[in-house]
Formats: C-alpha cells, sequence, structure tokens
C-alpha cells in the first residue's frame, strides 16, 4: 500500500512537469529551422529551463523530433552534452524543455574575442573530444556541429546542443546517406551525398578549430552547393603563421577528405601531440579550468515580462506516442 501511494505521489509530480500551464515564458533565447528556443520558468519550483518549442507542421519532422528527445534524454550521461528536462507536447506543439545553458555559445565568444589563444582552443577541443566521442560510442552522428550550436555554461565549460539532425544507430560499418548540416561545416562526403560515417563530425570539428584559431572559414561557405564542394574536394585552406606546429598538424589530418584517413575515425584523437599535455581523465571529470568566464547574462537579471506560447491549434490530433519523459534529477 505503502509502495502504492509513493508511486501514485511521484506520478502526479511527473505530471505537473507535462503540463504547458505550469510553464511560463520569459524571453526569446534563439530561433532556428525547426522552431523557437525560449528561457521559462517552471513555475511551480520556479526552476529556469530553455524550451524549444516545434509546431507540428509536418509528419516527416516527428522522427527528427524524436531522435533529438531521445539523444537528450542519452546527454544526461556526459557532462559535455546539453540534457533534457522534459519532453512533453500538447495538441500543436511538441516541447523539449532543456537545461538552461546561459553562457552564450562559442559562436559568441568568437565573436566578442576574434581568434583564441592556442590554450583556449586547447581547453575548447578537449571537452569537445569527449563530448563528441561520447555520442559516437553510443552510435550518434551529430551532422550539424558549428560553434552555433555549442553552449557554454555559467563556468565556461561547453555543453554541445542542437541534436535536430542526428544520426542514430551508427554502430560499426554502419553509414548514411543524404545533405545535413551548414554550409562552411560540412564534410565532402556529405556534401557529395556518399555513404559517411563518424567522420562527418570529426570533419566539422576540424572546421571549428580552424575558426577558433583563426576567426575565419577554411573553405567558403558562399555559393550554390556546386561551389561549396568545388572549394572542399579542390582547395587546401591557408593555415597562418601563428597557427603552432601542433595545431595546423592536428587541423590537417581532420581536414583529410578521403574520409578513411581522417583523425577520429583513423586513429584516437587523444593521442594526437596537441593534446600531449592533456589528462583525459580529467577533462572527463570536468576539473579544467575554464579559460574564459562568460560574460553573458546572469539568470536573474533580465525584465520579467513574460510572453505567450504559440496559439493551439484545436484541430490538430497527431500525438507523438511514448514521448513523455522527464529527467529524474529534476524531480527531486
Ligand atoms: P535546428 O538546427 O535543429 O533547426 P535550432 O537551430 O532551431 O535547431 P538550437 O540550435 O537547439 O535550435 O537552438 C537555437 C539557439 O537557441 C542556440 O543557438 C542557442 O543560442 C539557444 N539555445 C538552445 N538551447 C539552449 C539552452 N539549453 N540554453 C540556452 N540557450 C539555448
Ligand atoms: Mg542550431
Amino acid at each position: 500500500m505503502a509502495e502504492e501511494k509513493r508511486r501514485f505521489r511521484e506520478d502526479a509530480k511527473t505530471s505537473e512537469y507535462l503540463d504547458i500551464e505550469n510553464y511560463s515564458l520569459i524571453k526569446e533565447l534563439g530561433e532556428g529551422n525547426f522552431g523557437k528556443v525560449v528561457l521559462a520558468s517552471f513555475k511551480i519550483k520556479n526552476q529556469l529551463t530553455a524550451i524549444k518549442i516545434i509546431e507540428k507542421q509536418r509528419e516527416e519532422d516527428f522522427e527528427y523530433v524524436r531522435r533529438e528527445a531521445s539523444v537528450l534524454q542519452i546527454a544526461s550521461r556526459c557532462p559535455f552534452l546539453c540534457r533534457a528536462m522534459a519532453t512533453f507536447q500538447t495538441k500543436s506543439l511538441i516541447l523539449l524543455a532543456l537545461e538552461y545553458v546561459n553562457g552564450g555559445t562559442l559562436e559568441n565568444i568568437i565573436e566578442d574575442r576574434g581568434r583564441l589563444s592556442n590554450k583556449q582552443v586547447l581547453f575548447y577541443a578537449s571537452e569537445l573530444v569527449v563530448g563528441i566521442q561520447f555520442l559516437h560510442e553510443n552510435g550518434i552522428v551529430h551532422r550539424d556541429l558549428k560553434p552555433e550550436n555549442i553552449l557554454v555554461d555559467e563556468q565556461g565549460h561547453v555543453k554541445i546542443g542542437d541534436f535536430g539532425l542526428v544520426c542514430t544507430g551508427m554502430y560499426g560499418a554502419n553509414t548514411q546517406c543524404g545533405y545535413y548540416g551548414t554550409p562552411g561545416y560540412t564534410a565532402p562526403q556529405v556534401l557529395l551525398e556518399e555513404p559517411y560515417d563518424a567522420g562527418a563530425d570529426w570533419w566539422s570539428f576540424g572546421v571549428i578549430l580552424y575558426e577558433m584559431a583563426t576567426n575565419r572559414l577554411p573553405f567558403s561557405p558562399k555559393g550554390n552547393l556546386r561551389q561549396q564542394v568545388e572549394s572542399v574536394i579542390n582547395r587546401e585552406p591557408e593555415y597562418p603563421d601563428s597557427l603552432s606546429t601542433k595545431l595546423r598538424d592536428l587541423i590537417k589530418q581532420l581536414l583529410k577528405k578521403k574520409a578513411n584517413q581522417r583523425l577520429g575515425v583513423n586513429g584516437n584523437i587523444r593521442d594526437h601531440p596537441f593534446f600531449s599535455t592533456v589528462d583525459w581523465s580529467n577533462v572527463e571529470k570536468r576539473t579544467l579550468k575554464p579559460p574564459i568566464k562568460p560574460s553573458h547574462e546572469s539568470a536573474t537579471g533580465f525584465n520579467r515580462k513574460y510572453i505567450s506560447f504559440p496559439k493551439e491549434d484545436p484541430s490538430e490530433t497527431r500525438m507523438l506516442k511514448g514521448f513523455d519523459y522527464v529527467d529524474p534529477s529534476w524531480l527531486e
């Protein structure tokens, strides 16, 4: 009987987190292809969360959202990934309540600071390697790694986010096909619609390292698909003298045009000389000291003028089965 009562209480608590009425929206944090990300408060406990709001428009998007939600749940096992606090839905909206990561993005850092120092690049690169390897060990290829999708928390640690384009089940020799991602960051195989694996993410990681160290992209994102392919396949990036020899070599190993020669897939990236001073167990424990403290706003300083959720469409009837989820740590 006591056990039954306890379970009843827990279910009631869980259902509070799955009810849109219990959230108030504070301000918009970002907008992308799929929808908006809005800072919200879970009113009952005054907890902040970043809610990604996706309107149920196209049935073919549901599969992407399901995949995104499943990765957001697995993410709770790695400190360098942005996790879900809850995922739920109304008749016409899908809601991904994410942990609020409030130091901005790596894109903001590069915009504010310009070129980053070797030491700063080493910090972000090390935390990103642990996050990316965790995804790959779990059969997940991100497919849209770029500074805008890399969040930074209050202390300055990295959180990879935006799992909207992931592919899952990528174990062993499994490959994927199809053009996904963002111009400037996409691997040659992806652009050419050839089969690819986790090597696609290591290419994007190489682009991100280049961008952090030079404040430029190695390959032009301009032009149509044919022009981008042309640039990525035929050109070698320019490596400015300011790059250290080890970093330059690391980027070259990651930007190998042939996927099977690319570091990350071909050899363990942790063993590259650029990382020779890194104690990986400290990185995993998140004990490296962030070299940059984000100057982005604190969680309390904004004007609480509430905005509203998009209007419900009462005619919508499609519900995603088995989608409701609350992270146990949020219930405590
Ligand atoms: P997609 O690329 O799948 O269309 P998207 O670009 O619409 O997705 P995200 O990249 O997940 O969506 O989020 C958009 C922006 O919202 C991010 O670049 C970031 O500025 C902000 N954001 C996302 N998640 C969080 C979070 N957990 N905490 C704070 N800000 C966030
Ligand atoms: Mg994004």
